[in-house]
């Protein structure tokens, strides 16, 4: 029971509060209370009903039915029936509402091959088949949480509509894990079929954030990823007649000690670069030099001047120790760069600052970080740089319950990282701090 004092308190307060007009914020955030708890029931829901990417059937049905629910007008299975390398599950929903920018938020809505590792009661027992055998599934990346704050951020819009005036195109997008999603979409018309975006949003959670804070840069936020493959090619021969063969296998190696110094040595040392041969095959048996040797790379970088410099060097470096080693020119080392690289998540400077102004405004300057880049890539990269190049940002979400923050800073508790089987998010916070942060950028962006 509270006692006198307090309640004089609370009424004094109150009173006090009901002295001010109420604002925008202060209305956002009694809707946003109004519906935490449903929102956290269908953030539980998804975090229980993972897809992987491409499968992403139920989850897309799920973004399409609640966004006609709330009168966006809704294109579902975008791309299903036009192109087999499409994934068919991207969903596209409309809101028009007077004149003024157009503005894009993307969720993605896919979870990863993951065995949860979690005591929660809403933990995914969930299970997929593939060719290696049984896999768990899991939203290991917090996908979900995106999604329910997508949803969220699409019902305060359309409950808002006599705040803004323009357009908003909400994007629920595939495969974004195995980075085909975005690339699959735009191949499908995304910029062509529905109102072209002035701006794109999206956010995504992090793992060493406290729920409650967001964090946002300006530039590089994700690195570029290139996935490189190389085949060393010799002579093959006898083990015990090296002299009669062009052994690939020390070529190879030679180049995968050399290929880190174009990181340490030829590239800027302000500006993160990596470059890992994560897989090096070669060879049957003791006593025989194979004919050639594979190594698979992954190259991270921030802009597209160092990506070309670090190809390049990777390209020279591999052609000159073959030929240093004597391999003819009919023999050089066939050198690919997959088709499927992404670049690097940039965001765009002026967008930034007025986005940063919009959450500093919702959430307090004290709740709005410094984001920091991380190596990790997306392929939100891939709609920037797409007709008609729409200026885009993505922002970090605190997502971790901050006791254990503190905990990993004082006892040195481990934190899991995104991907973990044991990482999870406290979903209200993140959840209600991320619904106010992006309907509040949406809003900053379309003000009347
Ligand atoms: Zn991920
Ligand atoms: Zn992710």
């Amino acid at each position: 029971m509270k006692s006198m004092c307090t309640v004089w308190f609370v009424l004094a307060l109150a009173v006090f509060a009901g002295a001010r007009p109420a604002t925008a914020q202060n209305v956002l955030d009694q809707k946003i209370s109004a519906n935490i708890s449903d929102w956290v029931a269908t953030y539980k829901h998804l975090h229980e009903h993972p897809e992987l990417s491409t499968e992403e059937k139920e989850t897309s049905a799920l973004i399409a039915r609640t966004l006609r629910k709330l009168g966006y007008d809704v294109t579902d299975h975008l791309g299903q029936y036009e192109d087999p390398g499409l994934t068919g599950y991207g969903v596209v929903a409309v809101l028009k509402n007077g004149p003024g920018p157009t503005v894009w938020v993307r969720t993605d809505m896919d979870a990863l091959p993951v065995k949860e590792n979690t005591s929660l009661p809403y933990a995914s027992h969930v299970t997929a088949k593939r060719s290696a055998g049984e896999v768990g599934v899991m939203h290991a990346c917090g996908h979900d949480l995106h999604m329910t704050v997508f949803l969220g951020t699409a019902q305060m819009l359309a409950e808002s509509k006599s705040q803004w005036s323009g357009t908003v195109v909400l994007l629920g997008q595939p495969a974004e894990e195995t980075v085909g999603g975005a690339a699959a979409l735009l191949r499908a018309g995304l910029f062509t079929k529905f109102p072209k975006p002035d701006y794109m949003l999206a956010l995504h959670d992090n793992a060493w954030l406290p729920a409650g804070v967001v964090a946002i840069r300006e530039g590089a936020l994700l690195a570029g990823s290139d996935s490189v493959d190389i085949t060393i090619r010799g002579y093959g021969g006898h083990g015990a007649a090296p002299n009669a063969t062009k052994d690939p296998i020390i070529i190879a190696s030679e180049l995968v000690v050399f290929l880190q110094t174009i990181v340490s040595r030829e590239m800027d040392p302000q500006q993160p670069t990596v470059v890992t041969v994560g897989s090096f095959h070669a060879g049957t048996k003791h006593n025989i030099i194979p004919d050639d040797a594979h190594l698979q790379l992954t190259v991270r970088t921030m802009t597209p001047e160092q990506r070309e410099k670090v190809l390049a060097a990777i390209k020279r470096a591999t052609n000159g120790i073959a030929e240093a080693a004597g391999v003819p020119a009919d023999r050089a080392p066939i050198i690919e760069v997959a088709k499927d690289s992404v670049p690097a998540t940039i965001n765009d400077v002026a967008l930034t600052r007025r986005v940063h102004t919009a959450l500093d405004q919702a959430l307090g300057k004290d709740n709005v970080l410094e984001g920091q880049p991380i190596m990790a890539s997306e392929d939100f990269s891939l709609y920037a740089l797409a007709d008609p190049k729409p200026a885009t940002v993505m922002f970090w979400l605190g997502a971790v319950d901050p006791q254990k923050i503190k905990d990993s800073l004082e006892k040195g508790t481990r934190l899991p990282s995104l991907h973990s089987s044991e990482y999870y998010p406290l979903p209200e916070p993140a959840i209600r701090t991320g619904a106010k942060a992006m309907t509040s950028a949406v809003e900053a962006l379309l003000k009347k």
